[in-house]
């Protein structure tokens, strides 16, 4: 049984944990551990893919936005692709929905008010009665999902990290001052920190070492893709309503990913689609736009998790010395990636995180416990 040790383990190998891990990996040895045959299986590889600057809690816009010039610029070598393509998010507003298209002209920066006859030009498909009002959000994008996950990936093994696959962590113990997990490989790694980057499996790999879990809630989302010919729905802004009950996107250029914009919390699992939810997105879908489905090309589902608050949990466990929380990414994983990766690796290292410093408060993991007073946590305590 091959036994090592690395200054630190990161458990979970999407967005999450390959952003840490390359963040931390030039000036320490660190070991990323992958349950799956394949980094981005589940979560990462399941998004929608979008930038929507102005979603979710305040401490996910903040690193969102702070993510923003990374994609615009990335280091030479990341990628071969533009990480970005320009994409505007349209809010629609059903009769009776107009006072929270005003709310978002009032309160979001960067949002317009848009006429039907505008919007009907943009989205040929658009039913004439559907919307009441309308809202755009022109600064937003597509991602790259892949080119940014393996960008990472690269990284990290140019650094030395070392990406151990096939590799559940199913025992976890803390033993003379460092964290050792043993593996569905049959390797066992060793460290003085643990980062737990396990997506909707987080609560449980927490349990596994020893570690009160902060109730995450993983949550079941579906997508189906289907053709909208006779449109050309390349240039479309993503569609959605107001009331985040659907959202359709354009997907390769030809086809449209419909969503049911499902919240259903489940356990952690390979999670497949419901029939009912496929039908339901469909249903909504068609409501808006007068695109004819004959099919479903192909569906699937992903889990967003969630912390108790909706807001990030990056830090210090505070009662488990050397345990690390980096959880709770919801729907915004992907888009506040690269900035999130660098505050954890800047958190771990004791460095000044900088601008990102602001939202250390909100993303504390110790709120969720504080019924139960923890210490300063920290590598050494
Ligand atoms: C339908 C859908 C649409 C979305 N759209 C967007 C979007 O447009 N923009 C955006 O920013 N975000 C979006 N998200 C959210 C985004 O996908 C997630 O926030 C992000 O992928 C979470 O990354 P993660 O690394 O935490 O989780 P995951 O990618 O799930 O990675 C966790 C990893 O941990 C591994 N693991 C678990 N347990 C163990 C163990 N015991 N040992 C070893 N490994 C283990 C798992 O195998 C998994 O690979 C969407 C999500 C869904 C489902």
């Amino acid at each position: 049984m091959e036994t090592a040790t690395f200054d630190a383990i990161v458990i979970g190998a999407g967005m999450a944990g390959a952003t840490v891990a390359a963040h931390l990996a030039p000036d320490r040895r660190v070991v990323l551990v992958e349950a799956e045959e394949a980094a981005g299986y589940h979560s990462t590889g399941r998004s929608a893919a979008m930038y929507i600057l102005n979603y979710g809690p305040p401490d996910a816009r903040v690193l969102a936005g702070l993510s923003r010039s990374f994609f615009d610029s990335p280091p030479p070598g990341f990628t071969d692709h533009p990480l970005l393509r320009r994409r505007a998010a349209v809010f629609l507003a059903r009769p009776g929905e107009a006072a929270e298209i005003e709310r978002l002209l009032q309160e979001v920066p960067g949002v317009r008010a848009i006429g039907m006859a505008e919007l009907k030009a943009m989205v040929p498909a658009l039913k004439p009665d559907y919307a009441a009002a309308a809202a755009i959000e022109e600064d937003d994008f597509d991602i790259d999902v892949a080119a940014l996950h393996q960008g990472f990936l690269r990284r990290f093994a140019a650094c030395g990290g070392v990406l151990a696959l096939r590799s559940r962590a199913g025992r976890i113990e803390r033993r003379g001052g460092l964290w050792e997990v043993g593996t569905a490989s049959g390797a066992v790694f060793r460290a003085p920190v643990l980062v737990d980057a396990a997506g909707a499996w987080s609560d449980e790999v927490a349990r596994m070492a020893g570690v009160r879990p902060l109730e995450l809630s993983p949550c079941r989302r579906t997508a189906v893709i289907v053709d909208p010919a006779p449109f050309e729905p390349e240039n479309w802004p993503l569609i959605c309503d107001v009331g985040d009950t659907w959202y359709a996107r354009p997907e390769a250029r030809t086809r449209l990913m419909v969503s049911p914009a499902d919240e259903t919390p489940v356990p952690p699992q390979d999670v497949q689609p419901e029939e009912l939810d496929i039908a339901v997105a469909i249903e909504r879908m068609q409501e808006a736009l007068a695109i004819p489905v004959r099919r479903v090309e192909r569906s699937w589902a992903g889990l967003r998790t969630f912390t108790p608050d909706h807001s990030l949990a990056f830090g210090w466990d505070g009662e488990a010395e050397g345990f690390f929380w980096c959880v709770g990414q919801g729907g915004w994983g992907i888009q506040t990636s690269p900035a999130a990766g660098r505050l954890v690796a800047d958190m771990i290292a004791g460095r000044d995180p900088g601008p990102a410093g602001r939202v250390l408060t909100a993303i504390d993991p110790r709120r969720f416990k504080a019924a139960k007073a923890g210490g300063a946590g920290g590598p050494g305590g």
